[in-house]
Order: C-alpha cells, then sequence, then structure tokens
C-alpha cells in the first residue's frame, strides 16, 4: 500500500496516520522525493482501505500488490512523462530519440555527430567517457575532459547529453554536465549507485542487467525513486541467452510487459540488443512497434573507425533512414 501524503501535513495528523497503521500492523517506511512525500506500507492484515483514506493528512491512497511499489502502475495509473525543459519531454506521447556514438572520441567526431543529430532533429545525443569494457585492453573513455568538451558543444547546438555514470564518486564532478545519467547494464544492480542517483535532480536512464529480470529492474528503479529521484527511464538493451549467433537476445516481450507494468517510460536500445550494424534498423523498428517511448542508438560518421562498439554502430546515412521510418511508424501507431 502506498499512502501520499499532503505537501503541508501537521505533525500531529502523520501521527494520526502512523497510528492507523500500527493498529492494522502494517510497516511504514517514509519516502521524500524530489516531487512528494509518501508512506510505502507492507503487511498482510484485511482492513478497509477507505478508514486510512479519510484521515487528515492523506492525498491519495491505493494498494500495491507488487513487492515494488512507487515504479508499479498500481500505484500511479497514468504515464510518467519526463521533461528536459524547453519544450522537449521524453514517455507516452513524447517519443524520443537518442543517438550517438559509443565512445566520445575527439573534437572532430563530437561535430560530426551534433551536425548529423541537429539536421534530422534529433535533440539527445548519448556517448561514453567512462566505457565499461570488456578488456581492460581496450578504449576506455576520455573521462572529465572528454565530457566537458562535449557539453560546451552539445550547449551551442541545443542538444542534450545522455552518458554513462560508472561510480557514485563520479557523480557530482559529471552532474553540471549531463542531462541524464544512463547505469550500464553491468551497474544495474549497483545498490550504491543506484541511491546516490537517488540523491540526484537529473533523470536516469537505466538499463536491464545483462542477465536480469524484469522483476529485478523493476526494483532496480525502486531504489532510485525510493531515494527521491522520481525521474527514471528504463532501458530494454538485450540479456544474455543461449543463443550465440548475435551479441544479446533483444527482448521485445520486454518492451509490452514493461509498459503495463510500470508508469515509468520505455527506453529500446537496438544497438546493444543485437549487436550487428545491418539488424539494428529493423529491431529498431520492431521496438517502436512494440510500444516504446524512445530510441537509443549507437551512430558514427565512420563505424568502421569507432573505438568500440563499431560492429553494431549505424553510419549516418543508416541513422537517417531508421528516423524516418520511425517518425513513419509512430504515426501508423497513433491511431492504434
Ligand atoms: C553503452 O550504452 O555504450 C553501454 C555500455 O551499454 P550497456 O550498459 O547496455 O552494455
Ligand atoms: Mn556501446
Amino acid at each position: 500500500m502506498i499512502i501520499q501524503l499532503e505537501p503541508n501535513i501537521q505533525p500531529g495528523q502523520l501521527q494520526g496516520v502512523e497510528k492507523a497503521l500500527e493498529a492494522i500492523r502494517y510497516r511504514a517506511k517514509r519516502v521524500t522525493t524530489q516531487q512528494a512525500d509518501y508512506l510505502v506500507c507492507v503487511g498482510k492484515a484485511p482492513f478497509d482501505i477507505r478508514s486510512i483514506g479519510i484521515l487528515p493528512g492523506v492525498r491519495d491512497i491505493h494498494r500495491v500488490s507488487d513487492s515494488y511499489k512507487l515504479v508499479s502502475r498500481k500505484w500511479r495509473v497514468e504515464d510518467t512523462v519526463i521533461d528536459l525543459g524547453n519544450g522537449l519531454k521524453v514517455g507516452t506521447g513524447h517519443f524520443a530519440l537518442m543517438a550517438g556514438p559509443c565512445s566520445i572520441e575527439s573534437e572532430a567526431q563530437v561535430d560530426e555527430v551534433i551536425a548529423h543529430l541537429v539536421a534530422n532533429e534529433v535533440r539527445i545525443m548519448r556517448g561514453g567517457v567512462y566505457k565499461p569494457r570488456s578488456s581492460p585492453y581496450s578504449f576506455r573513455g576520455l573521462g572529465m575532459e572528454g565530457l566537458r568538451m562535449w557539453h560546451e558543444k552539445a550547449r551551442a547546438a541545443g542538444i542534450r547529453i545522455i552518458t554513462e555514470v560508472m561510480m557514485v564518486e563520479q557523480i557530482d564532478a559529471m552532474a553540471p554536465y549531463v542531462d541524464i545519467f544512463q547505469v550500464g547494464a553491468r551497474n544495474a544492480q549497483n545498490f550504491n549507485l543506484l541511491d546516490a542517483l537517488g540523491g540526484v535532480d537529473k533523470p536516469v536512464l537505466l538499463k536491464r542487467g545483462v542477465s536480469g529480470t524484469l522483476s529485478e529492474l523493476l526494483h532496480a528503479a525502486e531504489y532510485i525513486f525510493s531515494n527521491g529521484n522520481e525521474r527514471i527511464l528504463l532501458c530494454e538493451r538485450g540479456i544474455r541467452s543461449y543463443e550465440t549467433a548475435y551479441r544479446n537476445t533483444f527482448d521485445i516481450n520486454a518492451i509490452a510487459v514493461l509498459k503495463e507494468k510500470t508508469h515509468l517510460p520505455v527506453i529500446a536500445d537496438p544497438s546493444h540488443g543485437i549487436g550487428i550494424r545491418r539488424f539494428v534498423p529493423r529491431i529498431a523498428l520492431a521496438a517502436t512497434v512494440a510500444g516504446a517511448d524512445g530510441l537509443l542508438m549507437e551512430v558514427h560518421a565512420q563505424p568502421e573507425q569507432a573505438l568500440s562498439d563499431g560492429q553494431q554502430t549505424l553510419s549516418f546515412g543508416e541513422a537517417r533512414r531508421v528516423y524516418e521510418h520511425v517518425r513513419e511508424l509512430l504515426h501508423l501507431r497513433a491511431g492504434w
């Protein structure tokens, strides 16, 4: 059960609610986010929910049987739409294209990608400056220096930045230069990192773990939400399966099922989802048909030259065709 409290609840009113919960033997945890104040309650005894709903200081109340609570659609029926400012929103009715290289590599590369995005009206650029690599000998990113350079160019062009944060210690330094923090698949259950991102006033895109279930993904999101940050995007990026013909198995089902289970926006990453460039466009379109609220895709002027993930990175021409086809599909989807 979740109780949303009135923002100006009086101490006496709060005590009244706590007493009522004690009487039915429910345990309550107070959660204060950037937007609202809640009591997340767990218990078993049957009771009339209206008896608590009418108490002074209670704004809203719902039973939530899922073990993740605040991210559940049983708590919030309306879809969450995340406002990035200047008219840019992400969520139902506001499909977001996010594209850019796997890694930020150089000034020239950033200039080329920004020109491509601006020409195609894509307003969010992805790119890693701290890269989780399977081998310690691979390129591991330009770090803060690269992020500052990228930020200066992106700001001048009106482009937002989504980039991966790998450690709690990086958050404060990165925050002024980041519009959306990305949590990578390898960190999907790094609960210290998730807790810390709950205290940040920036949206967080949370990727599904390499072998993560949807329940694990939703509980990971609950960590961020219950620590104060409601602005979360979930991302399906493919999972490890027994199949070896492609890098990951993109779970198209996850898009449709997540949209039902949670009110949070659901983004698809077809690049990591299949890991093979020539198939990325059709997986991007399939995810759009399945109901995704946005796409996160790897693009590069010369994918063959990319310092990471070139094998799954689209050229500008290939990416442009995906944007065009996605926009056509969105028209169709609006009528479904
Ligand atoms: C990435 O987006 O470049 C990335 C490393 O993704 P993932 O965490 O999904 O592997
Ligand atoms: Mn990558």
